[in-house]
């Protein structure tokens, strides 16, 4: 589709129309939208997640619930599907991390160790980071029996069935507990305090439960028949059987100094993601937690001409289809800007 901007007018005084920063989902999702608009996006992609363009999904093995996979994709191709989509309409990508952003002066400038660009417009999507424990074999189970989302991991064959542990006492470690006992034979939520951080309405809460016929039980945590929690417990490490699969975890009480090992065969990180907005501290309005606040709806920060897309401004749904549906937004919302605003 052609667009109203006049893509080669707005860069013509070296002002670009667009910078897309980040290469997850909603980066490479904002740059396929804005390169098939003709804007001629110039994409950082950053290298942060191991080294390599793509995102979170790069750290994954599976992907079953991206539409359009009916086998299942691993991540790695996912993403590397997604980049040379956005490569094809004419992306400009540089495997660059940007180190600095200034967007209270006009045209915005977005600067990496390489290179210093204007431009009249910026979709920012750099994502988040899941908190991780660093156990001493995290990087040894990690996708094969540690995971940090159980919404994306829960219903694979390697959980199904199985008794499953979550680490954390938040909201979000509560959330997922819950969530897995749609498909874990038990959940053990291992709580390093003596009393849950997460709000009395997720402890208590007793939605109704599509997979299980005792729905009342099943979303709450305390008297849950399928959750037992362990307060006072810290993780240590994950154990392994003779074959090399994770067969439990290494805990330690606490309040005695006690360790044991409890039978599962995996282990979810309910302790919270860290979005990746520091480029943008005092220049664009954040949440308490650093997410970027936008419009409900929209992609709009508190900065006319910069946008957000993905994980860095959605504390809440965190998926692959979620973060590729607000880079599209993004991108049209900048096609919409740069219409009214040349
Ligand atoms: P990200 O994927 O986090 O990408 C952000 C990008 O921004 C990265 O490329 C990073 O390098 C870049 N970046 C950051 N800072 C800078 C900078 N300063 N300059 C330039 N670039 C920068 N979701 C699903 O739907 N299904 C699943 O099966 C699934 N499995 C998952 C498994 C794991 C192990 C994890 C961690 C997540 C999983 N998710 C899954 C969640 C999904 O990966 C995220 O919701 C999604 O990747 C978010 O996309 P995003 O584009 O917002 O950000």
């Amino acid at each position: 589709r052609a667009s109203s901007v006049d893509a080669q007018t707005s860069s013509d005084k070296g002002v670009e129309n667009v910078v897309i920063i980040g290469s997850g989902p909603a980066g490479y999702t904002a740059a396929i939208y804005a390169a098939r608009a003709n804007l001629k996006p110039v994409v950082f992609e950053g290298y942060q997640v191991g080294g390599v363009p793509g995102g979170q999904l790069m750290t994954t093995t599976e992907v079953e619930n991206f539409p359009g996979f009916p086998e299942g994709i691993t991540g790695p191709d996912l993403m590397d599907r997604m980049r040379r989509q956005a490569e094809r309409w004419g992306a400009e990508l540089f495997q660059e991390d940007v180190e600095y952003v200034d967007v209270k002066n006009s045209p915005f400038t977005v600067k990496s160790s390489e290179r210093k660009v204007k431009c009249h417009s910026i979709v920012y999507a750099t994502g988040a980071t899941a908190q991780r424990l660093r156990l001493p074999r995290e990087d040894e189970f990690w996708s094969r029996g540690i995971s940090a989302c159980a919404i994306c991991d829960g219903a694979s064959p390697l959980f199904k069935g199985q008794v499953l542990a979550v680490v954390g006492g938040g909201d979000t470690a509560t959330e997922e507990a819950i969530y897995l006992t749609k498909y874990a034979r038990h959940v053990h939520l291992l709580v390093r305090r003596d009393q849950l951080r997460a709000s009395k309405a997720m402890q208590d809460r007793t939605w109704n439960c599509m997979a299980m016929v005792d729905y009342h039980e099943c979303f709450r945590v305390f008297n849950n028949p399928n959750i037992t929690v362990h307060f006072n417990t810290e993780t240590v490490d994950v154990v392994s059987n003779t074959k090399g699969q994770m067969s439990g975890i290494l805990v330690r009480k606490l309040d005695t100094g006690e360790d044991s090992v409890l039978e599962a065969k995996g282990l979810f990180y309910g302790i919270g993601h860290s979005p990746n907005s520091q480029l943008l501290e005092g220049q664009v309005e954040l949440d308490r937690s650093g997410y970027v606040i936008v419009e409900e709806g929209t992609a709009k920060t508190s900065v006319r001409g910069v946008f957000a897309a993905g994980d860095v401004q959605d504390h809440e749904w965190r998926q692959a289809v979620t973060a590729a549906g607000s880079g599209c937004v993004a991108a049209l919302s900048v096609e919409r800007y740069l219409v009214h605003n040349n």
